[in-house]
């Protein structure tokens, strides 16, 4: 991994800027933090409310994400606070978060992270923490302690999984007191913390330790097979993405029984080579790479075996049989773990992996659904590189409930804004244009529908990517732009469809495409929009058409 620092970028910034800075560098790194994840931090000087010297922490906030964070996501908490509680064998959770409340430098700025105090323990002026996968990767396997030597001799000090927390960051402060040489402390199955005496020492301690277990990566790779090779031979692509659009209305009722979702379906290389492999069956039944995953994820994937792949029913069959049985054992999960009285929102799946075909993340809209499927590509990484150096760990179930469930981490969630009138749903407007068909797409945006407007391709060409752009700008939800005549769903129109999407611009809008293809097909609307829409041009069909949704 390549460190990203420029001074020239660096120079005449503050300490605060500086930290400003690195975060992001850090967070455009999606190997080393993804969505929400990771926490970094400075010590400085500053003036308390009354104007005497103080010094201060300025921790990231909880739920802010370090690729686009601000100053103003740094509360600054006093560090005298902070330290006092060293004297403490145990604190509480809530007693925590209400403590450090009153230890605010600006009583209205956002809560700081859950790990502020393993920031606060460290006497080091930055301290950056990560949940890097490479890292990850080395501690996520029953040989963890004898790789970490192999890799790092004694420079680091791994501590064994502990939920974030008061007694995780006692226990650093402890080890870093009886090992002050140390260069980093590694939270097995969690992540890394490095530190330094400048923002930029600490950032270039991260990108050295992540570089080192990246190369011992790379050199166990080498001639090895991933997941034990093929079990099943994969469609290629374009009947695999047939089949997928054949299965998504049916997998979508399945996942939303309980709350409509909206899906993403994926086979980018290595989802494949992962969902055809002899060995995804079990790595999807041990857990995952780090814990804050599982706010998306789940502690588990479904895992459908399928006996053809090419086979639409076949397909169908075996995920409705394995989302039965991931139903039965989460519900048994969590059942078996809840003791604090927690809510049950939905037993269903957020990532079935389907033998030979892919993937589909399911989330509440396109952008969680592809963070769902983001994540998991990173942990379809860490597997294949944990299981090149053993058996592949992660925590338990009791130690994965305690996270899926704790309130702290359910809170990020409930920063989210509320959810919209139209939330969770998918729209179809044919004769999009202009009129009625693009004043009634952009009013179901607005009110949080995932919308498809059909507009004739010269149209497109005259707009070109920027319309899809200021379209979903306008509403905040997914716009796509489909030609009118074209059926999505193969052959000749098939072809059109591709060539439309490549048209439309760069990957990110491309696969915007992909998300609203799989789920408005998902509503059922579209095979029967899209042959209805030549009688029809001017009329508006959402859901199962008719402005029924
Ligand atoms: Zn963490």
């Amino acid at each position: 991994m390549n460190s990203r620092w420029s001074d020239g970028d660096a120079q005449g910034k503050s300490d605060l800027d500086l930290l400003v800075y690195a975060s992001r560098l850090i967070g455009a790194e999606t190997t080393l933090v993804v969505w929400g994840g990771g926490n970094t931090s400075i010590k400085q000087d500053e003036r308390d409310h009354r104007g005497r010297p103080t010094r201060v922490l300025r921790v990231k906030g909880s739920g802010s994400d370090l690729k686009s964070i601000q100053k103003k996501d740094f509360p600054g908490v006093r560090m005298d606070d902070v330290l006092a509680l060293l004297d403490r064998q145990d604190m509480g959770d809530q007693e925590m978060v209400d403590y450090l409340a009153h230890a605010l430098q600006e009583p209205a700025s956002p809560r700081p992270s859950i790990e502020t105090l393993l920031h606060g323990f460290l006497p080091a002026s930055a301290v950056i923490h990560t949940h890097a996968d490479a890292v990850v990767s080395l501690t996520n396997n029953d040989r963890s302690r004898d790789v970490l030597r192999e890799v790092y001799g004694d420079e680091v000090i791994a501590l064994s999984y502990r939920r974030p927390g008061f007694l995780i960051s006692r226990e650093v402060a402890t080890v870093f007191a009886a090992h002050p040489s140390a260069r980093a402390i590694l939270l097995e199955k969690h992540g890394t913390i490095c530190w330094g005496a400048s923002v930029k020492d600490a950032y270039e301690a991260t990108i050295e330790l992540i570089s080192r277990a990246e190369e011992a990566i790379a050199h166990r790779a080498k001639g090895r097979t991933r997941f034990g090779g093929a079990a099943v031979v994969s469609p290629a692509a374009e009947a695999r993405r047939r089949v997928a659009l054949a299965v998504a209305p049916h997998v979508r009722g399945l996942v939303g029984k309980s709350r409509r979702q909206v899906l993403f379906f994926d086979d980018a290389p290595p989802v494949l080579e992962f969902a055809a492999s002899r060995e995804a069956d079990a790595l999807c039944r041990i857990g995952p790479a780090t814990p804050d995953h599982t706010i998306f994820t789940k502690r588990l994937p479904c895992f459908a075996p399928v006996t053809d792949p090419s086979d639409p029913e076949a397909v169908r069959a075996g995920v409705t049989a394995a989302v039965e049985r991931f139903v039965t054992d989460y519900t048994a999960y969590f059942e078996g773990h809840n003791t604090e009285g927690a809510k049950l929102t939905d037993p269903f799946p957020r990532v079935i992996v389907v033998g030979g075909l892919g993937l589909f993340a399911a989330g509440k809209d396109r952008r969680t659904a592809g963070i769902v499927d983001d994540i998991y590509h990173h942990t379809i990484s860490v597997l294949g590189a944990a299981t090149s150096f053993g058996g592949y760990v992660s925590l338990s179930a009791r130690e994965a409930f305690d996270v899926e469930y704790w309130p702290l981490e359910l809170y990020k969630l409930s920063l989210a804004p509320p959810e919209k009138e139209l939330a969770r749903r998918i729209a179809l407007v044919t004769g999009g244009a202009s009129g009625i068909g693009r004043a009634a797409a952009q009013r179901l945006a607005a009110e949080g529908a995932h919308v498809l407007q059909q507009i004739p391709f010269r149209m497109q060409e005259l707009d070109g990517h920027g319309a899809g752009q200021r379209a979903s700008a306008e509403g905040g939800a997914v716009h796509a732009w489909v030609d009118a005549t074209c059926n999505p769903l193969g052959g000749e129109d098939g072809a059109k469809w591709q060539t439309a999407r490549q048209r439309l611009g760069n990957g990110d809008y491309v696969r915007e495409h992909a998300v609203v293809l799989v789920s408005k097909v998902a509503s059922g609307a579209a095979e029967a929009a899209l042959n209805l829409v030549e009688h029809e041009q001017r009329a508006a069909l959402f859901g199962k058409a008719r402005g029924e949704f």
